[in-house]
């Protein structure tokens, strides 16, 4: 039986990618420095460490006789746009601890496999209509923000222990990755379950706010291609940095018509100043494509998936 250890097992993505890996037939350790706040884990065995700290990502790694066959880095201090704006301290120092002590003691335990969880924040801002941009794209590289900073600094290093060490990295630069069992209210959601969220608690008919003009084009990923993303992935021999994202774009205007159609509603929207983040967005999918991926879920077949969760989560069921 082969064995995977999920760092940011307690998250969103973390805890559906334990799932994935039971179905797949796996031992499962999943570690984080809290409990998962939706669903009880599924992993065989959860620890709670802190992964900024050595001792936690050394604990994290030790395995009774040997070392893990795959290891998945996704634990970051991790939020939508309103978080990424006002915690760059938070996490610029936070995000490059984790994965500098998890990448540097993986590839000297000789984890043979190591995936980390990054993301198309690691490109430029780019102009609607724009031609995709391709993975070796990011060079010269002008991320928005700070989040991206560290997401490309990270994938640096852990292609740097990869090369030191024979560690095969797999790297993902996910889009937008949204579905149930997620982060819904509280500062960190993102904008699809911001946006669910306030669609939920308004009545048939009202109103909400949407940070910034709603022009600003976007592909959201449902959670579940993405675990088949990663899983595909990492058992292939693709090398180097792969985005992951629905080929679908839309603005944010059009994704609150599709969540408002989804749930019944009729909805207006009063824009009102915020961060927004980039203009716009076009990547190629062609490097995980090769791999037989694609996205199963459409925007709306996502939303039909997520919206009843997050709906009753507002209505405290
Ligand atoms: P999430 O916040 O739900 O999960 C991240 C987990 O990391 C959390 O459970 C958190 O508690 C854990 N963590 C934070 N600090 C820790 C520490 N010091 N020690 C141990 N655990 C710690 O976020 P997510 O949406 O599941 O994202 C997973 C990964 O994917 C992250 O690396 C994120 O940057 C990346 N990503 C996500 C998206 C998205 O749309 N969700 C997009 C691009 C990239």
């Amino acid at each position: 039986m082969k064995s995977a250890l999920v760092c940011g097992a307690g998250g969103f993505i973390g805890g559906h990618l334990v799932g994935k890996l039971k179905r797949e037939g796996y031992w499962v350790r999943g570690v984080d420095i809290k409990e998962h706040e939706f669903a009880p884990t599924q992993a065989d065995e959860f620890c709670l460490l802190d992964l900024r700290e050595e001792a936690g990502c050394q604990a994290a790694l030790a395995l009774d006789g040997g070392t893990f066959d795959e290891v998945y880095q996704l634990a970051a201090d991790m939020g939508g746009m309103g978080f990424i704006h006002s915690a760059e301290c938070e996490i610029m120092h936070n995000s490059v601890l984790i994965n500098v002590h998890m990448t540097h003691h993986a590839a000297r335990m000789n984890v043979p496999r190591y995936f980390f969880s990054s993301s198309v924040c690691v490109y430029r801002d780019m102009q609607p209509g724009e031609p995709e941009l391709t993975e070796a794209d990011v060079i010269p590289a002008n991320p928005d923000n700070e989040y991206g900073w560290e997401k490309l600094y990270s994938e640096r290093m852990a292609l740097a222990y990869g090369r030191r060490y024979g560690m095969k990295v797999r790297i993902a630069r996910f889009q937008n990755c949204f579905g149930p069992f997620g982060t819904w209210r509280g500062g960190r959601e993102k904008a699809p379950a911001a946006i669910c969220r306030k669609v939920a608690e308004v009545e048939d008919g009202g109103t909400i706010e949407v940070w910034g003009d709603g022009s600003a084009i976007r592909s959201y990923t449902y959670v579940d291609d993405m675990v088949e993303g990663i899983y595909l992935l990492m058992q292939s021999d693709l090398e180097g940095a792969v985005n992951i994202g629905n080929p679908q774009y839309v603005s944010v205007n059009e994704l609150v018509t599709t969540i408002a159609q989804v749930a019944g509603k009729t909805i207006h929207i009063k824009h009102v100043d915020g961060p927004v983040g980039v203009q716009s967005r076009n990547f190629s999918n062609a490097r995980i494509c090769s791999l037989g991926w694609q996205a199963n879920f459409d925007l709306e077949a996502g939303i039909r998936q997520t919206y009843p969760w997050i709906e009753a989560q507002a209505r405290g069921i």
